[in-house]
């Protein structure tokens, strides 16, 4: 199976495609997860959720709220905001049209399988490749001090995909190593234990896979970077003043230059979210800019990244004034999920002794 090309390496004609997610005789088991450690920003919904709304008829697919990955980042764990967070980023998936009826979507911590199945696979995981992981040295300078959960997070994603036989993991370019440990892991465990898991690849937009902070385009747009910098992310459900603030006032040069390939980081940044929103070829991106000032492009994107939210916030207020429904879809996501997921840690108790 092939993967994608990588995220915004300019791509010289025809329309963004979004990633395409490789077929299997059966339905392709897609499985992907965010987590409620903040608010939703645009990177979120261009490098993934976007891409889970316009391929859901394709595939058969697992949608997580992966809640214990946020303790991750124990200091900015307020109890009551971490399960509140876990609800709106669930309506949020229903908001950017994901169908409950067609996706099975559900909390992690419902499923107790995914922490039982993390630490089997903990201790599967040599120090030295959880200790190589990007995120984890990123992370681990950006907070002041590290807990162990943040080192051993990709066995807990790990276990995640796993738990459901997933073929494909739709994700931004950050998660591409994981997806990667995630093989390594299955396939160590595999000589260690026997064959249980299925190996999953990661499916990664050309387009919008990386979109960097406004305030500083050499660091990832971050939800919980968004905690402390005002200006950092614009998050889903940002009034139309605040995302016009942010993008206006958006790191850029004091050149003039739109097109991708000589663009400034800054630059480049908003020339892609506005191709990924509008799914427009990179040349007519480029022909609409030509010759104009970033004053042009600013404006513009405000206006695209309107259109897309304003839709989505009215459905958002919906879903939430309907508690008891989103409730419903939860339970009865994590009653499917658990359905699946134990049946694999049976294979794993049978193959390890467990039990
Ligand atoms: P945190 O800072 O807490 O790690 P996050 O913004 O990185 O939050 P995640 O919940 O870790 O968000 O990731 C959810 C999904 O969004 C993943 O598929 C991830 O690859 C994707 N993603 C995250 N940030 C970006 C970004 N800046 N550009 C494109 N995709 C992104
Ligand atoms: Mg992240």
């Amino acid at each position: 199976m092939t993967e994608p090309a990588l995220a915004d390496t300019p791509r010289q004609e025809g329309a963004p495609k979004a990633p395409s997610i490789p077929q299997t005789a059966k339905k392709t088991r897609v499985f992907s997860g965010m987590q409620p450690s903040g608010e939703l920003h645009l990177g979120n919904y261009v490098g993934a959720l976007q891409h889970w709304v316009a391929r859901q008829d394709e595939s058969d697919n697992i949608f997580c709220i992966v809640d214990l990955h946020a303790l991750t980042i124990p200091e900015q764990i307020d109890a009551r905001a971490l399960h509140d967070n876990a609800r709106k980023l669930a309506a949020l998936y229903l908001a950017s049209g994901l169908d409950p009826e067609r996706n099975l979507i559900f909390i992690q911590s419902h499923v107790r399988e995914h922490s039982e199945l993390a630490w089997i696979l903990n201790c599967a995981t040599p120090l030295g490749w959880l200790q190589r992981m990007t995120q984890f040295k990123s992370k681990a300078q950006q907070f002041e001090s590290t807990g162990t959960g943040l080192l051993i997070y990709p066995a807990l994603q790990a276990a995640d995909i796993l738990l459901y036989d997933t073929d494909a993991v739709p994700v931004g370019e950050d998660q591409r190593q994981h997806i990667e440990l995630t093989r390594d892991i299955a396939i160590r465990f595999h000589r260690l234990f026997g064959e249980v898991f299925k190996l999953p690849v990661a499916v990664i937009p050309e387009v919008g896979a990386r979109v960097m902070g406004l305030d500083d385009p050499e660091t990832k747009m971050s939800k919980s970077l968004a905690v402390t910098r005002p200006g950092h992310a614009i998050n889903l459900l940002d009034d139309e003043k605040t995302i016009r603030k942010a993008i206006m006032s958006a790191v850029t040069d004091s050149g003039r230059e739109t097109r991708f390939a000589h663009a400034s980081p800054g630059v480049r940044n908003l020339l892609s979210i506005y191709q990924a929103l509008t799914r427009e070829p990179m040349s007519a991106v480029e022909a609409t800019f030509a010759g104009q000032g970033y004053g042009a492009l600013k404006k513009a994107l405000v206006e695209v990244v309107w259109e897309t939210l304003r839709p989505l916030q009215a459905r958002y207020h919906e879903i939430m004034a309907d508690r008891a429904g989103l409730e419903a879809v939860l339970t009865r996501g994590a009653e499917r999920a658990r359905e699946i997921a134990s049946a694999t840690m049976q294979r794993v108790r049978d193959a390890t002794g467990v039990g």
